[in-house]
């Protein structure tokens, strides 16, 4: 016997992202060395010192206000949950739902669709240009025209790469109020790119940002992702989120990574600099590449074959992402920047392939 799940969610596919037995994962665009060992050390320190009997500080609010201090805001404007996609969870269930519908611009962050069938709130999409910028039009259509309460950006956008200059961020802003909606600007990758939009969050401002330690941090294993935004938007999530939803172990291992703002400020100048290293090495390729301000890249064999492509490097045991036969992104692949040992690894197998 079994039970159907509520009607809206019958036809929902899972979200997938396939993880294969392979020596080079260059698919999950995840940090690609571990966090400095002394902080690892730190942790474990912490996790002696933690009342375990004990439910931990709800509000946590000494990682709110450690996080806060590096954007230069409050504890009152933090919002913190397992990974930035509970946080965008959560933010749906607070202003989605059914009769309230969210724009989205394709191609972009597959979850941010995903999470609003999810909560039963409709989904407004938009399409961008051919090189993948937002398209004025397009925005004028959804945000005026649908007047969705909450409109996602992604900067930089995943899977493309590509920041939404500060000016078009500016004027999608500006018809969000325009229609008393919301902005979230979702910056999973923002430390790799030159401007955040975190520098226009403003309590006067319909407008939040969401941040995660997956990447930048070296913490995908942790889960713990948080957003900036508005005093009065952080109250109603603050009323929506799951009592105690963060462990006392992550709070303080994300106030404990803050320590080492220096080193992980080295591993991101690190990584954009193998970005432009990889970004050129492609160019020279029979593969279309498009510029990127995060820690992929995203290209697309000229020979059109993505899925023959990806199938040929998991043969050489390199796993990146198949996009191939995802809408707008035909034969396209997205590869991680890795180490540099890695990324030839990649590389060798790709002109073998070619
Ligand atoms: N946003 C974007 C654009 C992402 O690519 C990811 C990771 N795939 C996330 C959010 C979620 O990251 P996490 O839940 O690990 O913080």
């Amino acid at each position: 016997m079994t039970v159907s799940p509520r009607d809206d969610l019958v036809a929902l596919e899972g979200y997938h992202s396939p993880q294969v037995a392979v020596d080079i994962r260059l698919n999950t665009n995840e940090a690609p060395e571990p966090p400095p060992a002394a902080w690892i050390a730190d942790v474990a320190r912490a996790a002696a010192e933690v009342d375990w009997h004990r439910y931990p500080d709800r509000a946590a609010t000494e990682l709110r206000a450690a996080i806060g201090k590096t954007h230069g805001v409050g504890p009152e404007q933090v919002f913190a949950a397992n990974g930035s996609n509970e946080v965008l969870q959560c933010l749906l269930l607070t202003y989605g739902g059914p009769g309230r519908s969210v724009g989205v611009f394709e191609p972009t962050y597959a979850l941010h669709s995903h999470l609003a069938h999810i909560t039963g709130t409709g989904v407004l999409v938009g399409e961008r240009t051919a090189d993948f910028a937002l398209d004025p039009d397009e925005v004028e259509r959804v945000v005026t025209g649908g007047r969705p309460t909450v409109t996602f950006l992604c900067s930089p956008n995943n899977p493309t790469g590509v920041v939404e200059p500060e000016d078009a961020v500016r004027s999608v802003l500006a018809k969000v109020e325009a229609v008393d909606g919301l902005l979230l600007v979702d910056e999973a990758y923002g430390q790799f790119a030159p401007w955040s939009a975190l520098t226009l969050v403003d309590d006067a401002a319909p407008l939040c940002v969401t941040r995660t330690f997956s990447k930048t941090w070296s913490m995908a294993a942790a889960r713990l992702g948080y957003l900036v935004g508005p005093t009065w938007l952080v109250a109603e999530l603050d009323k929506v989120t799951l009592p105690y939803h963060l462990d006392a172990l992550k709070q303080a291992a994300g106030r404990l990574a803050l320590d080492y703002q220096d080193e992980m400020d080295q591993r991101v100048a690190t990584i954009v600099e193998e970005r432009g290293r990889l970004t050129a090495r492609l160019a020279e390729l029979p593969v279309d590449v498009w510029p990127s301000g995060a820690n992929f890249i995203l290209f697309r064999p000229r020979s059109g074959d993505g899925d023959g492509v990806w199938q040929a490097l998991v043969d050489r045991s390199v796993l990146v992402r198949n996009c191939a036969s995802w809408p707008r992104l035909d034969g396209c692949l997205r590869v991680t920047i890795g180490t540099p040992e890695e990324d030839d690894r990649f590389l060798t197998a790709l002109e073998e392939i070619l």
